[in-house]
């Protein structure tokens, strides 16, 4: 037995206190729409490559993984294209420990970290986390980027870092590479465009990835977990000048990709057309989702993602509990009255729709 401390008693840094871990409930219902994950698992030829691909990792596990993980950036900046090459790349454990070494190594202590609000309820940690000042700017009233207040806030508040996700978490809007170009021209230090839900945007929306040649302080960010339905596997990069990697690796913590991870990471890249074939299926599914949520009277933002957001509700919990007791489990998030819903496989979606019609008519 080992003594048994409150968290109260325990010398916490003082801004940690009273917070709470952050997740969303991991529960065993039939229908999870809560997290953005791609409901569609590998295919059984799949899982074979990636358990042998384990079990060679495992003939070496004695050694530590390769420290620069150069083979996987390869691979992964030939899956980008743009010219890229592995000294462009950077990538860690799903786009958040990505973020994390941002902060890690553009923000910190008397720097500041800008996004626009509503957004990614994950970069406030990143910011707390590398005591990195945390700032934010309203979105408009429909969820688009006010452009003009962004280039005022930029130039009033110089921020270190400026986040700017799209389609953007939790809304699903998208910005315009015009309104990018503007923000990456106006950005006092270095800017990041999380683009962890690019690959479910409409067709023809171009990447912010076209803009790296124009802007040095301009880092890219994608996730395998959305679109390459890996989540599990924990992978997220960016793309950006060989500089800017090389800031993060300063700040990396030595072997942080495990070398399962990484091999594991490359099968899934090399499988590249089979893990994203259900994109498109997605997409429709989402594009009829949100079609059908308009169609009740709700409100609902246009989403280029894989999620959307739906609402006013004056009671939001209310509904997402009687979702929940049926079976369905969404996502609590957002401004007041609002939630979220991911896109699922059709028989999910037509569970959400099922459920959500019976609750509806009381629960303006
Ligand atoms: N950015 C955005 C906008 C997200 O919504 C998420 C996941 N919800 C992430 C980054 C992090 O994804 P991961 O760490 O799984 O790569």
């Amino acid at each position: 037995m080992t003594a048994n401390p409150s968290l109260e008693e325990l010398p916490l840094r003082p801004e940690l206190k009273g917070e709470e871990p952050y997740g969303a409930p991991q529960l065993d219902v039939p229908v999870r729409l809560n997290v953005n994950e791609n409901p569609y698992p590998p295919s059984p030829a799949l899982i074979d490559d990636i358990a042998a691909a384990i079990r060679d990792a495992a003939a070496g596990m004695n050694r530590y993984p390769e420290r620069d993980a150069l083979a996987l950036r390869r691979d992964l900046a030939a899956f980008l294209g743009h010219g890229l090459t592995a000294e462009n790349i950077w990538a860690a454990n799903g786009s958040n420990e990505v973020m994390t070494h941002v902060l890690g190594a553009f923000g910190g202590p008397g720097r500041s970290a800008l996004t626009f609000a509503p957004s990614y309820s994950m970069y406030p940690e990143y910011a707390r986390n590398t005591h990195t000042e945390w700032l934010t700017v309203p979105r408009k009233a429909d969820f688009s980027l006010d452009v003009d207040l962004a280039l005022r806030s930029m130039a009033e508040l110089r921020p270190d870092v400026v986040l700017v996700a799209s389609p953007n978490n939790p809304t699903g809007t998208k910005a315009t590479l015009d309104q990018l170009r503007a923000l990456c021209a106006a950005a006092p230090g270095v800017i990041v465009i999380d683009e962890a839900y690019a690959e479910f945007a409409r067709p023809g929306t171009p990447s912010a990835l076209e803009l790296l040649p124009a802007f040095p302080r301009l880092a890219v960010s994608r996730t395998m977990s959305k679109a390459f339905a890996f989540a599990g596997g924990r992978l997220g990069y960016l793309a950006a000048a060989p500089a800017f990697v090389d800031a993060l690796r300063i700040v990396r913590l030595p072997y942080h990709l495990s070398a399962v991870t990484q091999a594991v990471a490359r099968v899934a890249l090399a499988h590249a057309p089979e893990m994203l074939k259900q994109v498109d299926a997605l997409r429709d599914e989402r594009d009829s989702l949100q079609d059908w949520l308009s169609g009740t009277g709700l409100r609902v933002p246009p989403s280029d993602a894989n999620f959307i957001l739906f609402g006013r509700f004056t009671d939001r919990h209310r509904v997402f509990e009687r979702l929940l007791d049926r079976g369905v489990l969404i996502r609590e998030t957002g401004p007041a009255g609002w939630l979220r819903v991911s896109v699922g496989t059709p028989e999910e979606n037509a569970a959400f729709r099922d459920a959500l019609t019976e609750i509806l008519p009381d629960s303006e």
